[in-house]
């Protein structure tokens, strides 16, 4: 075995594949401590600041007083405490919809709700750059997978006219997590009209964020539960805690409950992490300057950004990706921002796909205009000043 995964070690750094992780010592907010240097981070899914905010610390010790660290078992056994519940309660009503179930995880969700509802003889259409957990959702369903061009309906309405599975399922993320665009969700509602398929989005990166009120990518286009029956949601990118929900029709949630196996099967979440996020949702609707503050700031850095020419993405959301095609690229890219005090990481296969390795700049809610000031500075000096022996990667002029 030893001599395998010395070699497929071997492959990844060869490909410029390999995966090494940062130890920080400091809270989780734009400014990380790193062996005693401090430096901007532009990568957390935190968009809204919330990971650090005093009062979910407050929840989340209060939530341990009184239940334990530990639920102790699963949610259909001892596991399912009053703040599990009440969480519940609240996401339902946050999304508008008739109930919610908590997941530990949006992968486990993602998991759990395809699987539940689609077997060997149905069929699942999937945008192309559907998050990981989808794929390996609808792998584990057995279902015919049929992935399309991203965002291509013409595609989409091709393959579901083709399919005759008793069960359609159409899945995309609302907001694409590593190119920051927004599916076409009023298209994909209206040809599963046409061809009486189901919709589930995976909103993890649009609730909280995006719409009038940050009900997500379904506010934006004022879609319902009619429209799009399941909706998975996670806590721990903008409400800044941990976990997962799946929001819909009481029936839904029910057979949820009697047959999700990354529900039943798991133990419950800590307690106090459901009473964190609870105060979150609380501070995320009375500090709403969080997400005014937030798209502000999209707007600065794609304003100075293309000011100097660097070649941004069609994204009107806090993702906003600077794509440079070799892995190797992304990394020294990365390595150069780092050595100046910033932290943006490479985003390579698989997580994207060939020759689209990546920046992946996140913004949040807590940077500064002259942090931006600083993270475009940076990105001239090595992208296009090709300062720090950067061998050059983006030609904004031919
Ligand atoms: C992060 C993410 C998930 C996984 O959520 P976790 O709670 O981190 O497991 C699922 N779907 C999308 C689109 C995501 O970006």
């Amino acid at each position: 075995m030893q001599t395998f995964l010395r070699s497929l070690l071997q492959q990844r750094q060869q490909a410029a594949l390999y995966r090494t992780r940062q130890i920080h010592n400091s809270p989780q907010t734009p400014r990380l401590v790193i062996n005693g240097r401090p430096y901007f981070a532009f990568c957390s899914n935190d968009y809204l600041g919330l990971a650090n905010h005093p009062r979910l610390k407050k929840a989340l010790q209060h939530g341990a007083e009184t239940y334990a660290v530990g639920s102790g078992a699963s949610h259909l056994v001892t596991g399912h405490t009053q703040a599990h519940h009440a969480l519940e309660q609240e996401l339902a009503a946050y999304t508008g919809r008739e109930r919610a179930l908590l997941f530990s995880t949006g992968y486990m969700a993602n998991l759990g709700v395809v699987t539940a509802l689609l077997g060997r003889h149905d069929a699942v259409f999937l945008d192309k750059l559907c998050h990981a957990s989808l794929v390996d959702a609808a792998l584990l369903s057995r279902a015919h997978i049929h992935r399309y061009p991203h965002n291509d309906m013409p595609t989409l309405a091709r393959l579901l006219a083709k399919s005759s599975a008793p069960h359609k399922l159409i899945i995309t993320d609302g907001v694409f997590s590593m190119d920051g665009d927004i599916a076409a969700l009023p298209n994909i509602v209206q040809l599963a009209k046409t061809y009486q398929a189901w919709v589930m989005v995976d909103d993890a990166h649009g609730l909280g964020v995006m719409g009038q009120t940050g009900r997500g990518s379904l506010e934006m286009y004022g879609l319902g539960e009619d429209e799009v029956p399941v909706l998975v949601g996670t806590l721990g990118k903008a409400f800044g805690v941990f976990g997962a929900f799946v929001a819909g029709s009481e029936l839904l949630i029910e057979a949820l409950i009697q047959s999700a196996r990354s529900y039943i099967y798991t133990t419950a979440l800590p307690p106090a992490v459901a009473a964190a996020a609870r105060e979150s949702l609380v501070v995320a609707e009375e500090e709403a300057w969080r997400r005014e503050r937030l798209l502000a700031l999209m707007t600065y850095f794609r304003a100075g950004a293309t000011q100097q020419q660097l070649p941004l993405m069609d994204s009107l959301t806090p993702i906003q990706p600077i794509v440079l095609g070799d892995s190797e690229k992304a990394l020294a890219a990365s390595a150069a921002l780092y050595k100046r005090g910033l932290i943006v990481t490479a985003i390579r296969p698989p997580t994207v796909p060939q020759g689209t390795a990546r920046l992946r700049i996140t913004l949040s809610a807590l940077h500064q205009e002259n942090h931006i000031d600083r993270l475009i500075e940076a990105l001239v000096a090595v992208l296009v000043q090709r300062i720090d022996g950067f061998d050059g990667l983006v030609s904004t002029t031919d």
